[in-house]
């Protein structure tokens, strides 16, 4: 019998996948990994850290004595910058390419380790010039381009802590977050180039700074020559500053507490938090993970996060992870239908990408534009398939295994959040046979586990809240300036254990399915039931490619489901019956307790920029309420078309 203080189960998946042998036997994690971390967990970190090269050694892995403020890799010294570029360049890898740079319109460029290294050395010499000092904070508000990077490196290089500001977020982001971490100094770029257009990001940080007079100086990018207004004195140009630079900069070693960066968290359930994250186990963290998740073979493999960097994703792998590894990467910056809707599968086919990591939200929107688009490319380089950003639907799975990865690559569903600096939960692709929609299994190091109410592992089979019971290298320190929202967000719903905010269930064969935020979970006459696991359902229907399910206030219920679906452009509209067809079939799937209310065919859903679905923004439609916080939303428009549509359909 269901606990009712738990998420009841309600579906169960039976496919599964094992490795392909032949990726099992060159793949660099075997199931000795998890033994191995099992037995000695600190001793497992230790020996990780030899991915890393320290300045001075540590004297101590972990510090938990001031829980939950964790010490790891105490006495350590290092320079993050010097571990992702100049001891490759030391190691004779200068030729080797470190990103294959594809711009929206076409334009390319190759930046070899050597590259980096003078540009990141030049971009450092500028910052210190310009007065920006060890444990300054460093805004950057830019689109997806080289530069990008180099400013990231050259911060780290000299310890100032960078925040990342999503290049499409409003003047309002950008000037409260620059309040927030209390930053003096900003780098920009007067536009980038998104939907075929240059868009303007220099004309958004102005309208930002009316509200931010701290702020000394913006140094200017110039990437597409669109007019700018300029402010004599704060404003500077990038290639004015930063040219006439010598390309050479001593790396200077800092503590491994220092401060890496700050990251605002997607702002999906409120207000973003500002998540602080330091130098050594962040590195050692996110090294390792994208090198056993990924299985990287640095020499031979092409890595595509098609991800932004002002996400933690674009963070932890396409910048600090891959570097500190010595990969290969590609950057693009555009968007996946500029100039046309084969443009990912186009770059996977010249670059030979190998392996790709994405979000769901990509995934179901290629599903809604048909599998001929993908099959019109040579796809064959790629070995190796990740999703991250949210519970991806079983069907969006198997459409991502089938149609991208020609049923040869392993599916790596990946969970994890900003504050958790790397991947958590996944499968290992040599190791772990994979379920369609599943993150499986606590990567070694990690001890996750699924608690119902009172604090007590749920039995298989049961739904819960997501945990992690021991601290892990690359854990968030603190919330930028604010240790009691820390305290009270992630360690005070249970003693001594990170609350994740996220449901999860544990299925009959031990395996984690994460099933979203615990904010959304519905209670359906007393049934506490996931919006994931209904959601799916919708997508395994046809005609549907993506679905969002709230639960809006009900008299007799307590809650009632209500699903918002975009249907595939091969439904055609899907005909007069659909509405009746898609809560037939939620029925059949699942059972009646699980049929929405109602269900409203949208054009889109409203999601952060990060691609995740913003449910809080449909509950307050479906509650006739007015709309909450919509500054991290990716396009408010779609928002008055989802109201329009509401009040027309009578
Ligand atoms: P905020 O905390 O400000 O509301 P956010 O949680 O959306 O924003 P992120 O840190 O970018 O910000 O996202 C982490 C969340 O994304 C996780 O807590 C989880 O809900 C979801 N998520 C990420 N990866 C997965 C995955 N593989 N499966 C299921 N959910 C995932
Ligand atoms: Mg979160």
């Amino acid at each position: 019998m269901a606990n009712k203080h738990t998420i009841e189960e309600l579906s169960y998946e039976a496919r599964t996948f094992d490795p392909p042998e032949e990726f099992a036997a060159q793949a660099n994690v075997t199931a000795e990994e998890y033994d191995k971390a099992a037995a000695d967990r600190i001793g497992f970190w230790a020996e990780k850290a030899g991915r890393i090269t320290w300045d001075k050694p540590f004297d101590e892995v972990l510090d938990w004595s001031d829980a939950p403020f964790a010490k790891w890799y105490v006495g350590g010294r290092l320079n993050a910058a010097y571990n992702c570029v100049d001891r490759h360049v030391e190691a004779g890898l200068g030729k080797r390419v470190a990103y294959h740079f594809e711009g929206e319109n076409g334009d390319t460029r190759t930046i070899t380790y050597s590259d980096l290294l003078r540009e990141v050395s030049k971009a450092a010499n500028a910052l210190t010039e310009l007065g920006v000092k060890t444990g300054d904070r460093v805004a950057i508000y830019m689109p997806m381009i080289p530069e990008t990077v180099f400013a990231m490196l050259a911060c780290a290089r000299i310890g100032a802590p960078h925040t990342v500001i999503f290049g499409g977020f409003s003047a309002h982001a950008i000037s409260d977050r620059v309040k927030d971490c209390g930053v003096e100094f900003v780098i920009t770029a007067d536009g980038g180039y998104r939907k075929g257009k240059p868009s303007g990001l220099k004309s958004v940080v102005d309208e930002a700074m009316q509200e931010c007079p701290e702020v000394r100086n913006v140094l200017v990018v110039q990437r597409t020559g669109q007019d700018i207004d300029w402010q004599e004195g704060r404003d500077l140009w990038w290639h004015e500053v930063v040219d006439r630079q010598s390309d050479e900069h001593t790396a200077e070693s800092f503590d491994s507490e220092h401060p890496l960066y700050i990251m605002y968290s997607s702002g999906t359930t409120g207000k973003p938090k500002g998540i602080m994250h330091t130098t050594g186990g962040y590195l050692v963290g996110t090294s390792y993970t994208h090198w056993a998740v990924f299985d990287i073979k640095p020499e031979t493999d092409v890595y595509w996060t098609a991800a932004d960097i002002g996400w933690v994703t674009g963070h932890s792998y396409i910048v600090y992870g891959p570097l500190a590894n010595a990969t290969t990467s590609v950057l693009y910056e555009g968007t996946p239908d500029t100039p046309h809707r084969g443009r990912w599968w186009e770059i996977v086919e010249k670059y030979k990408v190998s392996v790709l990591y994405c979000a769901p939200t990509g995934i179901r929107t290629f599903m809604k534009w048909g599998r001929e688009i993908p099959a019109e490319y040579d796809l064959s380089s790629l070995r190796l398939l990740g999703s991250v950003g949210e519970p991806i639907n079983p069907e969006a799975w198997m459409w991502y295994r089938e149609v991208i990865g020609g049923d040869r690559c392993p599916v790596v569903d990946t969970w994890w959040q900003t504050e958790n600096g790397n991947i958590l939960i996944s499968p290992l692709p040599g190791v772990t046979a994979t379920k369609p929609g599943a993150a499986m299994r606590a990567l070694p190091g990690i001890v996750a586990d699924v608690y119902d109410d009172e604090g007590n592992s749920v039995a298989p089979g049961n739904g819960g809240y997501l945990v992690i019971k021991e601290p892990w290298p690359a854990m968030l320190r603190t919330l930028w300036g604010d240790e009691e929202r820390f305290r009270k967000t992630y360690w005070s719903q249970y003693p001594d254990v990170y609350f994740a905010g996220d449901g999860a269930k544990i299925d009959k064969d031990g395996d984690i399915w994460v099933l979203g935020r615990v904010d959304d979970v519905l209670n359906v006459s007393g049934h506490r039931m996931s919006t994931t696991e209904i959601e799916s359902a919708l997508v395994s229907h046809d005609m549907v490619a993506e679905a969002a399910v709230v639960g809006a206030r009900d008299d007799t219920t307590g809650q009632a489901i209500e699903a918002f679906v975009i249907l595939k452009e091969s439904a055609d509209g899907g005909g007069e019956d659909v509405v009746k067809e898609l809560r037939n079939h939620v029925r059949a799937e699942i059972g009646p307790i699980a049929t929405p209310r109602s269900i409203m065919v949208v054009p889109d859903l409203p999601k952060t920029r990060s691609g995740k679905i913003m449910r809080r923004l449909l509950k307050d439609v479906a509650e006739n309420r007015e709309i909450g916080d919509v500054t991290t939303l990716a396009d408010s428009s779609v928002m008055d078309l989802i109201q329009e549509g509401m009040s027309g359909d009578a």
